[in-house]
């Protein structure tokens, strides 16, 4: 038995089931978002940011609202740098947006992020999902979430230069303020 799973045994983050990562029933009680701009936080039809608020529009797509408890959970295993219910949740985000079907168009890179727990669990996931190859005609950015302090213009600046530029942004959820959005029923 590895120390990770003699710490966390696999059972069921949010209901405590065993033998699951996160159990199929606890899956479909995650609220799923609606899609929204990510710059203005209104909402948008498709994930799109609106053209006010970036003169190129790119899509991004966030996956479910965190409820507190999701996120206490979730907190403590991304401090303890275990990153599997995370990723679990990413992989089926992307196959939920189809977008596995083509990530070898994109050149893949995280959303930097100034908590360095958040940086480092962001790194980790892009690095999962594909490779930085900048030959790429497509780029995807891949992270948590996208907090207060991320700015998404600067995000996208910080790309390596490209015209048109082609930007998707996938983020396992959306932070919410409100506490009523649990998983429960
Ligand atoms: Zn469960
Ligand atoms: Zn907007």
């Amino acid at each position: 038995m590895k120390i990770i799973e003699f710490l966390f045994p696999k059972q069921c983050g949010f209901c405590s089931r065993v033998g699951f990562e996160i159990c199929p029933d606890c899956l479909k009680r995650l609220v799923t978002t609606l899609p929204t701009c990510c710059i203005c936080k209104r909402l948008n039809n498709g994930y799109w940011t609106h053209r006010q608020c970036l003169s190129t529009p790119i899509q991004c797509f966030t996956g479910w609202y965190m409820s507190e408890k999701i996120q206490n959970y979730l907190n403590r295993k991304k401090s303890a740098g275990i990153y599997s219910s995370h990723l679990l949740l990413l992989n089926k985000l992307i196959v939920r947006l189809g977008v596995d079907r083509n990530l070898n168009e994109y050149s893949i890179h995280q959303i930097v992020s100034t908590d360095i727990t958040t940086n480092r669990l962001n790194r980790y996931l892009a690095k999962k999902i594909g490779d930085t190859d900048l030959s790429k005609s497509h780029f995807l950015l891949i992270g948590e979430c996208i907090d207060r302090n991320t700015d998404v213009k600067q995000l996208i600046e910080e790309l390596p230069h490209r015209e048109p530029l082609i930007c998707k942004i996938i983020c396992i959820f959306e932070i919410t303020q409100s506490k009523d959005l649990n998983h429960s029923h």
